[in-house]
């Protein structure tokens, strides 16, 4: 056994002991001249194609994973982005990235997982609600060959509107009318909570009126699952707590490979996994966000999987590596 493989190996039995999620348990079979943990390395197996601007197409051993650019915000950088940071640090990590500017663009991207037989989307963007040059899901859906009454399951990390407002259309209807929606218990417990709406901040009565927007008339058919469970089969969810009371991610393995949806574990690439302690403004509990990102990150690196974020770059789905303090992402299409 090489040495990688042996390192690789101790890590992952125990991140999965530690994590008691027996799926992490493993690695991929490594050949001569693979450099796991670099981001020159390509698992054997996982291809990206770019089909068109805001679509990607990735396949994991025989399943496919399409992601789907929903547009972007752009906003003023100010202080309050990453609390307790000084801008002038922000700023310069964005200039290492070439992001010079007085403002911020947050991507967004939804993802397709199309394995036995089922399509699955992987959040649903901004719908209508969101800022100007946003709210692309449907129309990039379409582009890609993706009819949105063919999606048979909606899974959603949080309750964050550029997460959920895309359940509707235009008109206000299901805008995947023959999915099942499935959503982690503990979200729902704390959005949907009418006692906490009523005592929470003025700022946030927009946030919890979204989720009675979306999900109120649908209350009674939206699936609740327990986060560590398999949300479907085959499907597994990651407790991913932090930037949400609830925030839970998704991953399945094929071919050997592990992929995982991470949700808004992090925020932008060269800003958050940079820097993982750094906290957005969005984190609602910034410490157990921090605990959350270094160690799903750490897993990430350790089992050479391919990962995938809402609000990272290119096809938003690809490798992280270690780089000093921090991570670096390589999308598999830029
Ligand atoms: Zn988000």
């Amino acid at each position: 056994m090489n040495p990688t493989r042996r390192a690789c190996l101790r890590a992952s039995a125990a991140l999965a002991a530690a994590s008691s999620m027996p799926w992490l348990a493993g690695c991929a079979e490594f050949g001569p001249g693979d450099l796991p943990g670099s981001l020159a390395y390509r698992p054997k197996g996982v291809r990206g194609i770019a089909l068109r601007d805001g679509v990607a197409r990735t396949e994991i051993g025989s399943t496919i994973v399409t992601s789907l650019r929903d547009g972007s915000a752009t906003m003023p950088l100010d202080e309050s982005f990453v609390p307790g940071v000084p801008l002038a640090q922000v700023r310069q990590a964005l200039d290492d990235a070439g992001l010079r500017g007085a403002s911020i663009t947050i991507p967004f991207t939804a993802f397709v997982v199309e394995r036995r037989d089922r399509r699955m989307l992987l959040d649903a963007g901004n719908g209508r609600f969101g800022a100007p040059g946003s709210g692309l899901l449907l129309a990039n859906l379409r582009d890609a060959g993706i009819d949105p009454a063919s999606i048979h399951d909606v899974l959603i990390t949080h309750f964050h509107g550029d997460h959920i407002n895309g359940l509707r259309d235009a008109d206000g209807k299901l805008a995947f009318p023959n999915a099942t929606i499935h959503v982690p218990q503990p979200e729902w417990d704390w959005w949907m909570d009418d006692a906490r709406m009523r005592a929470s901040p003025a700022a946030m009565r927009g946030a919890f009126e979204a989720t009675r927007r979306v999900f109120g008339s649908i209350a009674a058919d939206v699936r609740r699952f327990a986060p560590g469970a398999d949300a479907l089969p085959g499907i597994a969810s990651i407790p991913a707590y932090g930037h949400t009371p609830g925030h839970t991610g998704f991953g399945f393995e094929d071919g050997g490979h592990r992929f995982a949806y991470l949700g808004d574990v992090t925020n932008i690439a060269p800003l958050f996994l940079r820097h993982p302690d750094w906290a957005v403004r969005f984190d609602m509990d910034p410490e157990a966000a921090r605990r959350t990102r270094r160690s799903l990150l750490d897993q990430a690196v350790a089992g050479n999987w391919v990962v995938a974020g809402f609000h990272w770059p290119g096809s938003a789905m690809g490798r992280v590596a270690r780089r000093g303090s921090g991570y670096e992402f390589a999308p598999l299409v830029p």
